[in-house]
């Protein structure tokens, strides 16, 4: 019955409401925190730059000796590069030659750009008349000022966030210690690539997906396993992995069929907080505990399992890393083909996102619909999200997307 279904959002807050922070933390080097989560706040010890320096290649110039009104001659008096500055301090009347990045010389504060200087052989420059004192200079803390919060915990490290503890001086950072996850997909059907099939088996699509997608959230999984649909070795599976990891997921076996033994084992080992979602495809879905560690039953079906991970595993997964950011920031596009429905379900299909000729960003859904066709979810590079009371959309329709890239990075 429809009214007994969670929907999406009731379900993700229980998911989020319930999976813990991580407690531990680890200091690691820079060259291994791409991926990693910041425990601590980073405040900058110094200030970036850390000194006043030329912003263009040029002359450095004390600003009140320029020129009112007409050009005036500047002995060119040594010169300072990047790395390697000029230890004197230039007169009145003298300037220096001076690159990007350069300590500025004491008592300079403007660099006239080479540009619209004149320079004559024998070592000096004509300056025009009409420039503005302190131009083409970089002050210190232009950047980053001392003190300052850079990074907050809970801040996953990308390559900007590398770039700018390094430049700050840091070499090493406290970040949470990666989440343990186990990963198995069941089904008496499933056989590997490279295995021939029999009449009625497949290749287990769902596990290599899944780990792919575990990995792009920068997490590299424990174990990882296939189970026959048998309650002994599920059983035992599942209780030996709970004494190892945080959170373990599952595949297939989880419906209302004769052997579909996962919410039964769940329900014997932990406990099965819920399993009915008004989504679409995705159902159903196990979510629970077993020991301390959180369980997703995900559905078998390859493109439901897909949808599901995004939609409440990632976000758990996010919250378990210690990310202080677990939503996504919905994106809004014109659908390029009408749609129609029966509601009561959240709905995602699969989209392709483009820019139409007005430069409008707008989608076309992708097929095949079904939930096990993961060729679209292939030829696909975001979910278009239909609400549930939603039963038509005209061609046209604002609609909702989630881009893979803010799911996953391919
Ligand atoms: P189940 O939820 O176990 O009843 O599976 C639903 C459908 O998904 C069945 O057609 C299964 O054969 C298929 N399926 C289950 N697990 C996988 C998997 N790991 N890879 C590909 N297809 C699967
Ligand atoms: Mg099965």
């Amino acid at each position: 019955m429809a009214s007994t279904l969670l929907t999406v959002q009731e379900a993700v807050s229980r998911i989020l409401a319930s999976v813990p922070r991580p407690k531990e933390t680890e200091r690691v080097c820079l060259e291994n925190a791409l991926g990693r989560v910041l425990a601590q706040s980073i405040f900058a010890p110094r200030d970036v730059p850390g000194f006043w320096s030329a912003a263009m290649d040029g002359y450095a110039l004390a600003g009140e000796d320029l020129p009112q009104d007409e050009p005036k001659r500047f002995r060119v008096a040594g010169s300072s590069f990047a790395g390697a500055p000029f230890r004197g301090s230039p007169s009145r009347g003298e300037c220096v030659r001076i690159m990007t990045g350069a300590l500025l010389p004491k008592g300079t504060d403007t660099v006239i750009m080479q540009e619209v200087v004149t320079v004559e052989p024998e070592g000096s420059v004509w300056i025009p008349p009409g420039l503005r004192r302190g131009q083409n200079v970089r002050p210190p803390n232009e950047d980053i000022t001392q003190g300052a919060l850079v990074l907050e915990a809970g801040t996953e490290l990308g390559p900007p966030q590398l770039g700018v503890l390094a430049s700050l001086g840091i070499q090493e950072v406290q970040v949470f210690r990666n989440v343990r996850v186990c990963l198995y997909s069941t089904g008496d059907e499933l056989k590997e690539p490279g295995e021939p099939l029999e009449p009625g088996e497949l290749y287990d699509s769902n596990r290599p997906l899944l780990v792919a997608l575990l990995q792009t959230l920068g997490v590299q999984p424990l174990e990882v396993g296939r189970l026959p649909d048998h309650p002994d070795e599920l059983l035992q599976k599942l209780r030996t992995a709970s004494s190892q990891a945080d959170l373990i997921l599952t595949t297939g076996g989880v419906s209302v069929g004769e052997k579909d033994w996962v919410r039964t084992i769940l329900t014997t080992l932990g406990r099965l907080e819920f399993a009915q979602i008004a989504i679409k495809p995705g159902r159903p879905l196990a979510f629970g505990w077993i020991g301390e560690s959180v369980f997703f039953g995900l559905p078998g079906n390859p493109v439901s399992s897909f949808v599901s991970f995004c939609v409440f595993v990632r976000p758990a997964l996010e919250q378990m890393r210690g990310r202080r950011q677990v939503g996504l920031c919905p994106l809004w596009a014109r659908i390029a083909n009408a749609f129609s429905r029966r509601p009561g379900r959240t709905e995602y299909l699969r989209g392709r996102l483009f820019v139409d000729p007005l430069g409008q960003p707008t989608v076309s859904l992708v097929g095949p619909l079904s939930s096990f066709a993961l060729s679209s979810v292939a030829s696909a590079d975001c979910l278009v999200v239909i609400p549930e009371e939603k039963t038509h959309l005209p061609e046209g329709e604002l609609v909702q997307v989630l881009p893979f890239n803010g799911l996953f990075s391919p």
